[in-house]
């Protein structure tokens, strides 16, 4: 759906150099809006938005969303939070405040500006559920003082911040679930299954299976996500969700590592590493309040997805060891 120039906004995107915040700035600039990017580049990159600088509609801003934020906009997705285990793993303190410290700066924000603000939350709100597959309406099953809690306990106090300000002090808000979702501009380096998978098969490494390979995940293409989101923010004022986001075909990690496999063409070996703590041993998401109040579900295949993420790695490789290379005549 693409909106007339009336209908023009201005869209601040926290997260916006991360690999679903330069997606979702691509479509809303595309769509017409001006956007306002505000990132820390803990694990982002400038590489994400570094086609965006020529564009007159498209602002970026170094800053922590731990700390207040001052700016004009009419609507905002809050996506900044680092989200591989690896990652958020890293530093867990700074993990929790980004999503609690950054909800409440981004909440106050909009709260002042009267203006819609949009949760990137997360299925691991979930834990390691006992319902499957998992409605909104499940509470979940999570571990408060394990090593994912930095995360989860965040995602969930976030949620809190959110209804409450909603209930407390008007302000228009929207949740969203998002469950595993993968695509060009993952991080090479964040440790997540798809972007390990297809980096191991292209360099004819050991795939490396965590446990037994059993456990599931629901794996969604980037542009389903970013559609899903975006509809989200255009939905009526009185839904708020929180809505599940993903794909609700479930896939076992060694079925996963047999499509990379086939897609690569290599020939790779399995071998099986530790099962990390508290990992959930499976998970899928129940897309039917999605399906029926924002018209929306996902329509891109695993095996069709994968095709352009194997891609990016693959040019993502070679531009690297381009730059790697020694220049010719300081070589000399
Ligand atoms: P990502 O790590 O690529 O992007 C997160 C971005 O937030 C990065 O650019 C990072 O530099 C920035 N950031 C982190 N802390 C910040 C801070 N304090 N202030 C400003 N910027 C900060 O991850 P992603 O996969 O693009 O995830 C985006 C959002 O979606 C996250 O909130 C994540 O929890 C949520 N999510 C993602 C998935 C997924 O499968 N990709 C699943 C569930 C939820
Ligand atoms: N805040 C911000 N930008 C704004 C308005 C508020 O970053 O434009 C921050 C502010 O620093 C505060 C937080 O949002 O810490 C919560 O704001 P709220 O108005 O709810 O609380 P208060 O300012 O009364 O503590
Ligand atoms: N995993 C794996 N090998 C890897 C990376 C991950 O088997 O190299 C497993 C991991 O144990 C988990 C699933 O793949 O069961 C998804 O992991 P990811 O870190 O991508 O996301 P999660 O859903 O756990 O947050």
């Amino acid at each position: 759906m693409r909106r007339n120039y009336d209908s023009c906004k201005r869209v601040l995107v926290t997260g916006g150099a991360g690999f679903l915040g330069s997606h979702l700035i691509d479509r809303l600039l595309s769509d017409g809006h001006e956007v306002v990017c505000v990132d820390n580049l803990f694990t982002g990159t400038k590489h994400n938005i570094e086609h965006l600088h020529s564009n007159a509609r498209f602002e970026f801003l170094r800053h922590d969303i731990t700390f207040p934020l001052h700016v004009e906009v009419d609507e905002i997705y809050n996506l900044a939070c680092p989200a591989s285990p690896v990652q958020y793993q890293h530093d867990p303190v700074q993990t929790t405040k980004t999503s609690v410290h950054g909800a409440i700066n981004m909440l106050g924000l909009a709260k002042r500006l009267k203006c819609r603000i949009l949760q990137a939350s997360t299925s691991e709100v979930y834990g390691d559920p006992a319902v499957h597959p998992q409605t909104e309406d499940y509470w979940g099953h999570v571990n408060p003082i394990g090593p994912r809690s930095c995360y989860d306990e965040g995602k969930r106090c976030a949620e809190t911040l959110f209804f409450d300000y909603h209930r407390q002090c008007g302000v228009d808000i929207k949740i969203a679930r998002i469950f595993n979702t993968y695509g060009p501009r993952m991080h090479r380096a964040d440790g997540r299954v798809v972007s390990n998978f297809i980096i191991q098969a292209l360099s004819d490494e050991p795939i490396t299976l965590y446990g037994e390979g059993n456990q599931t995940r629901s794996f969604c293409y980037v542009d389903d996500l970013i559609d899903g989101l975006v509809r989200l923010m255009d939905s009526r004022a009185s839904f708020t969700g929180p809505v599940n986001l993903g794909n609700d075909r479930e896939f076992t990690i060694r079925e996963l590592a047999e499509l990379v496999l086939a897609e690569t063409g290599s020939s790779s070996k399995l071998v099986h590493l530790p099962l990390p703590r508290d990992d959930p041993r499976q998970r899928r998401p129940d897309l039917s309040l999605a399906r029926r109040e924002l018209g929306w579900q996902p329509a891109i295949r695993l095996q069709d997805g994968l095709k352009p993420t194997v891609a990016f790695f693959h040019h993502d490789e070679v531009r690297r060891l381009r730059e790697e290379k020694p220049h010719p005549i300081a070589a000399e």
